[in-house]
């Protein structure tokens, strides 16, 4: 199970996230944050036709996609915003200084590493060269164990917050995660990887498009190999084989939907069980060379793929496997080596994959890796810089609105007995909300960083965030650690420990605005925190308890009355994106979907809730000359203004969980008489679904 966030950022593409100039300045002038404002609105447009380019097109013409940017909205600004906080925060934390907290030092170190382009540049492949050393002193392929043990502890762990299909390990991934039957004591997890493409569907799909991504894959493996010193002519080999081991085990992997049914990951396994799943790999040997603690279980997520690796390592040669090694290793690292490598990566990840023209500027990227590779530590600078404590407690307001309204909407459900009724209300009471940054700051103080050791730094922290994770194995689970960093511009609902978490990042301007009204922050901040709120109970959520379990406490006909609406939602979303070639799955975005039409719903009446408080109703004027329901509306459309590259809206569709912005708005709004009656629209007109859905 993955947290369920707001959006994902593409993994391979997340030194895209930020953007614009290419200067290097010592520091950022802190760029401009966008707010909600009336004079966006495009009056000339009809709201019912097209809500999203009513509220957006404006702000969509006067802010085209910068060239090293896959995607640009009002989101992306404040991403641009908190980089531009934490690159501040780490020039002055470079300075070599005897004030310096051992905090500071640590990740101005790290920083100055990486901004030392001309010694990363001199070192070229040598960094790597002992991790490829060992692969190539792999004689039989009786060594994997070891050799994937060391290549699995020096490379970064994928965030979890990320869609699966974005996890990179090598062959496999491993990693720690509370049991599905008993959330209470965290796990061993052994999942699918060992695939460089975003997703299996890229090696497995037939269509033109498909094809020559492959083409361009197969060119740029060669050239990262080539790169790492291997001849021209074997380059080439190689590329075809790395081609087709990562193409047997798409073949072997669990589909994208299928995983979205916990059900279906719960394999718990003992260590003979897997020895019988994959024979020619010795698992104790691995577990010995990782030092990992034993497990009391282990979830092997896809019991096939495992199969499916037993067989890749039957039928391919030493040779072949020493490939694909190479492939892997130079591909994990590369965007921390030398320009050649840095840049033959972005133009097949950034250019192909994503669209994007240029690379980001170097200060951006290095301060990117800084809060992936030392979050908690640059966060801590970030938050007594950034995050007015005041925030927290009207944020803890609106949570608190927000979640009366979900208990007031399952009250009032018809479609639901009073058993289930009872169960989803304590649920509710028991998530837990976190709002900010951790109650405990991680302690980095073993992670040994060096000012002229950028590829060590990386390695360094990876085998260190690994390891964390693996003396997590049979341990009680942790409910207070934080799966996002501090700056992170995303949310996300974790259904294992039934917690909403809202990082500090988030808590800004277009999303939450101290100075804005109730109306214009319950639209924003507020669906958000509806979104996440109701992904306990989407498709993936409602099957865990309040104790994070995976539990059914539905009644079997409220669970089909559930799958009904389920249905309704997921046949709406699937829809053609003409321009990027492809067709959105309503069952791959079937949960982000619910929560995002659950969201707004409770938002909406926790806003009305409190404008009765204060005496005021939503169809009252606000200060702008828009109704209350107005803004509300105006404002959480703002939050989705902004366009894709096609080749980036086209690689999200295929991957990952998340709608376009386009149908994040006008399905939402279709689906609500309140949208309706807000705007005047009228039956038949575009923004007003003949079928409109309804979860929550
Ligand atoms: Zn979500």
């Amino acid at each position: 199970m993955r947290f369920c966030a707001l959006l994902t950022v593409l993994l391979a593409l997340s030194t895209a996230l930020f953007a614009q100039s290419a200067t290097t300045p010592s520091s950022s002038a802190m760029p401009e944050l966008e707010r909600f404002s009336i004079e966006q609105v495009d009056k000339s447009l009809d709201p019912c036709v097209d809500f999203f380019q009513y509220a957006c097109r404006k702000w969509i013409k006067a802010n085209p996609i910068p060239p090293d940017q896959g995607s640009w909205g009002t989101f992306d600004s404040l991403a641009l915003w908190n980089i531009a906080a934490v690159h501040n925060t780490l020039e002055e934390a470079a300075q070599p200084s005897p004030n310096r907290t051992p905090v500071e030092q640590k990740v101005g170190d790290y920083y100055a590493s990486c901004m030392n382009e001309d010694a990363i540049n001199k070192a070229g492949i040598a960094p790597l060269q002992p991790e490829l050393d060992r692969i190539a002193r792999m004689k039989a392929k009786s060594q994997l164990p070891e050799v994937l043990a060391s290549l699995h502890q020096i490379i970064r762990p994928a965030n979890l917050s990320y869609i699966d299909a974005y996890y990179q390990g090598v062959v496999f991934g491993i990693y720690s995660q509370p049991g599905l039957d008993d959330a209470s004591i965290t796990l061993a997890i052994l999942d699918q990887a060992g695939m460089a493409l975003p997703g299996r569907e890229f090696y497995l799909n037939d269509d033109a498009k498909s094809k020559e991504i492959r083409d361009k894959y197969v060119k740029h493996v060669a050239r990262m190999l080539e790169l790492s010193g291997e001849p021209q002519a074997q380059a080439a080999a190689d590329s075809q084989t790395v081609l087709a081991m990562e193409t047997e085990l798409a073949k072997a992997a669990m589909d994208i939907v299928a995983r979205r049914d916990p059900k279906n990951l719960n394999n718990k396994m003992s260590l003979q069980q897997i020895q019988a799943l994959t024979p020619s790999f010795e698992w104790k040997r691995y577990f010995a060379a990782t030092r990992a603690p034993s497990s009391p279980q282990y979830l092997v997520t896809a019991p096939s793929f495992f199969r499916g690796m037993e067989t890749l390592i039957q039928s391919h040669s030493i040779e072949q496997w020493r490939a694909y090694l190479r492939w892997s290793a130079v591909n994990s690292v590369a965007s921390s080596l030398s320009q050649p490598f840095v840049e033959e990566d972005f133009n097949f990840f950034g250019r192909t994959l994503a669209g994007t023209q240029q690379l980001p500027p170097r200060w951006r990227r290095c301060s990117v890796d800084a809060d992936t590779d030392l979050g908690e530590a640059v966060g801590q600078a970030y938050v007594a810089k950034y995050f007015p404590p005041e925030n927290k407690e009207r944020m803890l307001q609106m949570v608190k609105a927000i979640k009366t309204a979900l208990d007031q909407d399952i009250a009032a459900a018809t479609w639901m007995s009073d058993a289930t009724k009872q169960a989803a209300h304590a649920k509710l009471a028991a998530q837990v909300d976190k709002i900010g940054y951790p109650d405990r700051w991680r302690d980095y103080s073993s992670v040994e960083i060096r000012r002229d050791d950028f590829l060590g730094n990386v390695q360094r922290a990876s085998a260190f965030e690994i390891r964390r994770r693996m003396a997590q194995f049979g341990q009680p689970t942790d409910r207070t650690e934080w799966g996002m960093t501090p700056p992170t511009v995303n949310a996300y609902e974790d259904p294992q420990h039934n917690t909403i978490n809202f990082p500090a990042g988030i808590l800004q301007p277009p999303f939450f605005d101290a100075r804005a009204s109730d109306a214009a922050n319950f639209g924003a901040i507020g669906a958000v925190i509806g979104h996440e709120i109701i992904h306990g109970y989407d498709d993936q959520g409602r099957k865990f308890d309040g104790g994070g379990n995976l539990k059914d406490w539905w009644t079997a006909a409220d669970a089909a009355s559930y799958d009904q609406r389920d249905q309704c939602i997921t046949d709406e979303y699937t829809q053609d994106v003409p321009e990027a070639g492809v067709k959105q799955n309503g069952k791959l975005s079937a949960g982000e979907d619910t929560a995002d039409n659950g969201g707004v719903h409770i938002a909406l009446a926790g806003l009305q809730n409190t404008l009765k408080s204060q005496g005021k109703s939503l169809d009252q004027p606000a200060a702008n000359g828009e109704t209350e329901l107005q803004n509300f509306f105006l404002s959480y459309a703002n939050v989705w203004c902004g366009d894709n590259r096609p080749e980036l809206a086209r690689t999200a569709v295929m991957t990952q969980g998340h709608s376009l912005n386009r149908y994040r708005v006008n399905n939402v709004m279709g689906n609500m008489p309140e949208f309706g009656h807000a705007f005047g629209c009228r039956a038949g007109q575009p923004m007003v679904h003949a079928n409109a859905c309804r979860v929550w």
